[in-house]
């Protein structure tokens, strides 16, 4: 008989090596071959294992009717080992099979994520072995079911294991209802939770799980319920899924409730993503301040615990104190990762810093996360929200991998900036590369023709195209029509679009009608409209500005005074117009009518220079928007020094000639300062970008990305 000859690392020290040469089996382990391949197996040992196979085949037992339990667990030993082609090889040599045959090679398809290639064995198995298949096997299936989300296969195997009583093996009633959940039939795994007694842990969690990622909150709440009244004892991943949904349902009660429940408990407190899980929990529920203590007071900080307590800042509009705790996570030698950059990037995103967006840029560079798909889709953002649309496309063209975030936010980028054009042919480029459009996809198409007038092409999109996609429009995409109508004139057509679409509009679809009614000097339309809106929210300051202002374009200044009459009375103050002029590393505020910058003198006569330099151009000033009734000589005064013309001012004066200016409003822009701007742009060469409330405008040789419509 041929000898055995191990591998030498077989003898070292370990586990292996002590569990072969236990002194009472030292016989045995060569007659027991079964033993010694499942030893192999355990370990991952695959030279043993070949090394027992090569015996084993010398010896000539592999073939022979009694080697199919051999057999079986070689096949086992190459699953665990990653051989899987070995397996297959040995599988399909077999003359005979077995259950466990079967099964063997079954777990090592779905450990693979080969989940479709299981049920094909599972139905060669039924149909030309004929062979029933047992627990672990149907257990194996329905995984592999849920894993690529056949539910119909699943439904199937459910038939099997109600046929063959087993769904009283919780491990197959576990994998059941994680099938259906998983493939967004809750209403299946609720079925088997109900009708099956004896619920365990794992049921519950994957049920919730289950239920809200399909964000079936109320449902939710109801298996929460009965989980109470079990008195099941729960486990992190219980308190992780409870937490998620008390964030979704925003209710702090329960919120505080589940949380000093699990201070009661014994489970691991130092879990990082429980403690994850609460500060998030904390954030969405608005509570900040109870998300920081509790991030203070954790013993260890890491990765993702700092990112979390980040994106809690960012969601509760604290963007300069997320970016401040980014900073101080990176000098507590915390090295971010891509979600930290995202977080962090969308943060500054929302202060529009492009100083700030600039440097994470490097810093998410530098640490090779650049490419990391999130990252990018921020960088993107980011970059189309600070102002720089050129380098958001910048980003988008060199970005490896894209998804539908990617092109949905490069789309509405430029369709904010009023590029319609670019913005369609992102989208057919989106469509070419076979990306499915979706909700927020339509948004930024709808926009971008309405900024272009297209009508027909709008209206093609709607009620063709999103059918087709099988999305249902919203008010939103409602709203971009009445901007599409409004911005080709037709504004009776808006108007009976909006009185005839059953759609339950909101504020921002009424004010674009009223913007419509002001550009388009429609005045008598612009009243109704501000009527329909002082109704729904009484406190909309923009409402009563802008219907001050179409009175005060009408010359009718008796009305004008009423409405600032009806504004004191109901406590609406308007609010002062700020604007922000980032400058190497300094942000600059500028008030309107407002002394306070140190270089205030010198800022006020570049602003009459600046005025003098363009008159010549054609520009008069338009007195008409303004609120105060005072003399014209006294408005012109009022218009000259409104903040955005302060901040362009000063951006002229500090920056190198060829730099483009970027400049945020909190307000609206008037007619003037957009004329102004428009003429500046041409008479200093230089682009002016400016984010009003409404939109971004981008100035450039006398023109306006917005064609004078905002
Ligand atoms: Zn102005
Ligand atoms: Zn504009």
């Amino acid at each position: 008989m041929p000898t055995l000859r191990l591998p030498s690392d077989v003898l070292a020290p370990g586990k292996f090596a002590s569990s072969l040469f236990k002194p009472k089996h030292k016989p045995t382990f060569l007659e027991d071959p079964i033993r010694l391949l499942k030893v192999a197996a355990d370990s991952k040992d695959l030279k043993v294992g070949k090394t027992i196979h090569a015996h084993l085949v010398i010896k000539n037992q592999i073939s022979s009717k009694t080697g199919i339990n051999q057999t079986n667990s070689l096949i086992n030993l190459y699953v665990k080992c990653d051989q899987l082609s070995l397996a297959r090889k040995l599988f399909d040599l077999m003359h005979e099979r077995n259950v466990v045959s079967w099964g063997a090679l079954m777990a090592g398809y779905l450990h693979n994520g080969l989940a479709l290639e299981v049920l094909g064995l599972f139905k060669s198995m039924i149909l030309i072995d004929n062979m029933c298949p047992n627990e672990y096997i149907l257990t194996t299936v329905i995984s592999s079911c849920s894993n690529c989300g056949r539910v119909e296969e699943g439904r199937q195997c459910h038939g099997h294991v109600l046929k063959r009583g087993m769904v009283f093996y919780q491990y197959v009633k576990n994998a059941l209802i994680h099938m259906y959940s998983k493939c967004s039939e809750v209403e299946g795994a609720m079925r088997v939770l109900d009708m099956v007694p004896g619920n365990n842990i794992i049921s519950y969690n994957s049920v919730l799980n289950g239920l809200l990622e399909h964000g079936k909150l109320k449902e939710a709440i109801e298996v929460l319920s009965m989980m109470v009244d079990e008195h099941l004892v729960w486990d992190t991943v219980t308190y992780i899924t409870i937490f998620g949904l008390i964030a979704q349902l925003k209710n702090l009660r329960l919120g505080l409730q589940v949380h000093s429940r699990v201070l009661k408990t014994e489970i691991e407190w130092n879990n990082a993503f429980l403690n994850s899980a609460i500060i998030d929990m904390y954030g969405k529920c608005g509570k900040i301040i109870n998300a920081m203590k509790f991030f203070s007071c954790l013993q260890t900080h890491n990765v993702v615990s700092w990112t979390t307590i980040i994106a809690a800042y960012l969601q509760n509009g604290c963007f300069e104190e997320a970016l401040n705790l980014f900073r101080k996570m990176k000098l507590e030698g915390i090295t971010p990762n891509e979600y930290s950059f995202a977080v962090s990037l969308n943060s500054s995103a929302c202060l529009s810093s492009l100083r700030h967006g600039d440097l994470l840029h490097a810093s998410a560079e530098k640490s090779g996360f650049k490419n990391h798909i999130i990252v990018g889709n921020a960088l993107i953002n980011m970059y189309a929200k600070s102002g720089n649309i050129a380098a958001a496309n910048e980003v988008f063209s060199n970005i490896p991998y894209r998804n539908s975030v990617t092109w949905n936010t490069m789309i509405s980028g430029y369709s904010h900036y009023g590029f319609g054009k670019e913005a369609l042919n992102v989208f057919q480029d989106m469509l070419a590369a076979g990306e499915c459009p979706n909700y927020v996809t339509y948004i930024g198409v709808l926009s971008a023709c309405a900024h272009l007038g297209l009508v027909q092409q709008g209206f093609y999109y709607l009620n063709c195209l999103m059918k087709e996609n099988g999305i249902e429009p919203g008010v939103e995409h409602h709203t971009c029509i009445v901007m599409l109508l409004s911005r080709a004139g037709l504004l009776d057509k808006a108007e009976s679009y909006m009185r005839f679409t059953p759609v339950k509009w909101d504020v921002v679809a009424w004010r674009t009608l009223l913007n419509a009614s002001h550009v388009h000097r429609n005045y008598g339309l612009g009243r109704r409209v501000a009527d329909v809106i002082v109704e729904m929210y009484p406190n909309d300051e923009g409402t009563y500005i802008l219907l001050s202002n179409m009175y005060a374009k009408e010359m009718r200044w008796d009305r004008v005074v009423k409405i600032r009459k009806l504004m004191r009375e109901r406590n609406i103050k308007k609010e002062p117009g700020v604007s922000w002029v980032e400058i190497r590393n300094t942000t600059h505020v500028f008030v309107s009518e407002d002394y306070l910058h140190p270089e205030s003198s010198r800022i006020r006569e570049k602003v009459g220079e600046l005025l003098a330099m363009i008159k010549p151009l054609g520009y008069v000033p338009d007195i008409a928007a303004v609120l105060h009734d005072v003399e014209d000589e006294q408005k012109e005064y009022y218009l000259r020094y409104h903040s955005e013309k302060l901040a362009i001012a000063y951006g002229i004066m500090k920056t190198p000639s060829e730099a483009p200016i970027r400049v945020i409003k909190n307000l609206r822009m008037c007619d003037d300062c957009h004329t102004a701007v428009k003429l500046i742009s041409k008479a200093t060469n230089r682009v002016l970008i400016i984010r009003d409330s409404n939109r971004f405008h981008h100035f450039k040789d006398g023109c306006c990305s917005c064609a004078d419509y905002w």
